[in-house]
């Protein structure tokens, strides 16, 4: 099974789990075209696609695949006609609520081939510690200092309230790592309050297992 990231951060958000015959796409936020693209067209594989919340950089192409009958789970747009409150098999997906300015969840995922897969993004925190995880995919947005040197009172707060900090990001991995961890996928980082090199760094010290950086292109064997 592989990861693919089309997308990650404001510009638009998406990610292919997939293996020869089977794909799940996490985030609906790059046009639908670009996920055909990226399966060689064969997207009789998509078993569906889970949205962790209803802003454009993780939504805005949700109704693409309503359109032509991918399933779609989105717990947090249960209004949204077209919208399912799971996924068959043989993925088997659970959702837990995250801390953003709107509903958001975040994704536990399980294949037979992957084990458990963490997914978290567009959240000040998560409440919740896991057991036995196999993959973590957590959203590391900004650090602190960075953040006090680029952004006015206001808009720091709403940041502060809405993303994860580096240091926030950092106790989760400390609280929820194990021997049985493979990978861990860092996202969502902000162009102008983030540092790529310090924060692999940062948590590549915490951990024995490889860590990426999710960007435009991104794929790795999970
Ligand atoms: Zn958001």
């Amino acid at each position: 099974m592989k990861l693919t990231c089309l997308g990650s951060g404001s510009a638009g958000n998406c990610y292919l789990l997939h293996n020869e015959t089977e794909c799940i796409v996490i985030e609906a936020g790059v046009p639908f075209k670009e996920v055909k693209k990226a399966l060689g067209f064969n997207i009789r594989k998509i078993i569906g696609v889970v949205v962790s919340h209803e802003h454009g950089d993780h939504a805005k192409y949700l109704q693409e695949y309503i359109k032509v009958g991918i399933p779609v789970m989105a717990p947090s747009m249960r209004h949204v006609t077209g919208v399912l409150s799971a996924i068959s098999k043989p993925f088997a997906v659970r959702t837990f609520p995250l801390v953003h300015d709107v509903p958001c969840t975040g994704f536990l995922i399980e294949h037979s081939e992957i084990g458990r897969l963490l997914f978290a993004t567009d959240t000040e925190y998560v409440r919740y510690r896991f057991k036995n995880l196999n993959h973590i995919m957590i959203e590391c947005n900004y650090s602190q200092d960075l953040l006090s040197k680029s952004y006015h009172d206001g808009l720091q707060e709403r940041i502060k309230l809405t993303h994860m900090e580096l240091g926030t990001c950092k106790d989760f991995i400390r609280e929820n790592k194990n021997k049985e961890l493979k990978t861990i996928c860092l996202m969502h980082l902000s162009d102008r309050t983030s540092d790529e090199g310090i924060f692999h760094k940062e948590i590549k010290e915490l951990v024995t297992c490889p860590v990426y950086v999710a960007d435009k292109g991104l794929e790795y064997e999970l």
